[in-house]
């Protein structure tokens, strides 16, 4: 009897102890299987925030619309370039795939269509994928938006330049063509010496107009493409001087319509960095204009002057003047205010887009004012030698140099000045001292013996 007590006392012993383990057991695995969904849902709540971040960061617009067609998703790309984003995709497709073909395209059953918007003037590039999730019986639906309104414009420009440039390129082709042709069948038998002549001349002018529109295409092709940067020799450059001189040269191109033209030095002028046959390409460029499109016995003044760190030169004449809806164009390639009035003047309307080109280049700034039968006054401005050399600084101190020409050539300098001042010319680790002894020295530059000087009058 006392073995069976025994043996049930030690059987109920060890089950109560059974239950303790077990109990322990059981609330560690709970707490372990807790801590893991715990963890799973820390996880999905950090994925879902980070594809949250990213759709939200990318340029590309993203809406998804679910198996039952609601919009479920859509991102910050999406709200910018569509005004309005219907909730239900059949009312997305109405509003932006009825005219482009699109809403059909999904319909006949492809899983991808595309189209072009036109949106507020924007130009839209959008994609749609039909896409069936696991245990789904419907498709759900991702559109892809993206801005192509720059690209839209760039072709067209490019389509438009292609047919300027074998207009122009055809003008004085034909007249070559067709002297030299009745010249060869019946001219030189026929005319006499000085129609012969005349006529040659004519195929030589135009000849010359070719040679001319072609060296333009092909300085505007090496601007388009940054290749003239390499072929720039930039210097500090005296620049009232040099526009006196250009002023000086130009004075016999003004005697055929009697034009008085007089330059003007109003104010010290302190040097610039330019190329110098880019900035004399600018400044005859304006003066030219000012001749062709001045009146007969009319007046051009040019002013050379300086204005808060920034060089300026002044083209003002008191011709035809440009209308203010012209003014907004006439730095476009090929824009000619009146094309026969030009024309007949040698214009091909690619004057100014140069100029304005090589100004930017010289990272400077050109304008216009001008009034109708009035006259017109053109302004270039420049910064000045001492300008460019601080800001140069600045950028040799925190982000290091640009790698233009202006920039080489304005670290030179830097690099010489330093020298004279027994700096070592460390820019990255350059001392607050000797950083203003610097900028003292370049604020002294701009600060040259005044000279007011006229010519030409
Ligand atoms: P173009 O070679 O035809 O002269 P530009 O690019 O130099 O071309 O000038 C564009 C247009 O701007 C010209 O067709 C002309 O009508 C107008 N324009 C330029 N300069 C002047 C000026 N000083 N006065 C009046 N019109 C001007």
């Amino acid at each position: 009897m006392d073995i069976v007590i025994a043996v049930l006392a030690s059987f109920v012993v060890v089950s109560i102890l059974a239950w303790f383990l077990c109990k322990n057991e059981i609330k560690h695995l709970r707490r372990q299987m807790e801590q893991e969904v715990a963890e799973k849902n820390q996880s999905l709540t950090r994925q879902e925030g980070q594809a949250k971040m990213i759709l939200s960061s990318i340029d590309l617009g993203v809406l998804y619309y679910d198996h039952k067609d609601q919009l479920a998703i859509s991102n910050n790309a999406a709200h910018e370039l569509l005004t309005d984003i219907p909730q239900d995709f059949l009312q997305f497709l109405d509003r932006y795939g009825e005219e482009n073909g699109l809403r059909s395209q999904l319909f006949l059953g492809k899983s991808a269509a595309d189209a072009i918007l036109r949106e507020g003037g924007n130009m839209i590039y959008l994609k749609v994928l039909a896409v069936r999730e696991q245990q789904s019986t419907a498709d759900s639906h991702i559109a892809m938006l993206r801005d192509v309104t720059r690209q839209f414009g760039e072709e067209r420009q490019r389509k438009e330049f292609v047919s300027n440039v074998s207009h122009e390129l055809r003008t004085p082709l034909t007249t070559i063509k067709s002297y030299s042709e009745s010249l060869i069948d019946w001219g030189i038998a026929e005319k006499s010496p000085s129609q012969i002549k005349k006529d040659v001349s004519k195929i030589y002018d135009d000849s010359i107009l070719m040679e001319k529109l072609i060296d333009d295409l092909y300085l505007l092709s090496s601007l388009d493409e940054n290749s003239i940067n390499r072929s720039l020799h930039v210097e500090a450059l005296d620049f009232a001087r040099l526009i006196k001189l250009i002023v000086e040269r130009m004075q016999d191109q003004t005697k055929a319509k009697k034009i008085r033209m007089s330059c003007h030095v109003v104010s010290q002028v302190p040097p610039v960095y330019a190329d110098r046959t880019q900035l004399d390409r600018i400044v005859v460029n304006l003066i030219s204009n000012a001749i062709k499109y001045g009146r007969e016995m009319g007046e051009i003044q040019v002013y050379v002057g300086f204005l808060r760190d920034e060089v300026y030169v002044k083209v003002k004449d008191n011709g035809c003047g440009i209308s203010e809806e012209d003014q907004k164009h006439i730095f476009e390639r090929f824009y000619r205010v009146d094309d026969s009035r030009s024309r007949h003047n040698g214009g091909r309307g690619l004057g100014l887009a140069i100029v304005r080109e090589l100004v930017e280049l010289h990272q400077g700034t050109i304008s216009v004012s001008s009034t109708l039968t009035r006259g017109s006054e053109f302004t270039v401005m420049f910064p000045s030698a001492a300008k460019m050399m601080r800001s140069t600084l600045f950028d040799l101190m925190h982000n290091g140099s640009d790698g233009s020409r202006l920039a080489e050539a304005a670290t030179r300098d830097l690099e010489e000045l330093a020298h004279r001042l027994g700096i070592v010319a460390k820019w990255a680790s350059l001392s607050e001292e000797d950083k203003h002894t610097l900028l003292a020295k370049l604020e002294q530059m701009n600060k040259l013996k005044a000279t007011t000087t006229s010519t030409g009058e």
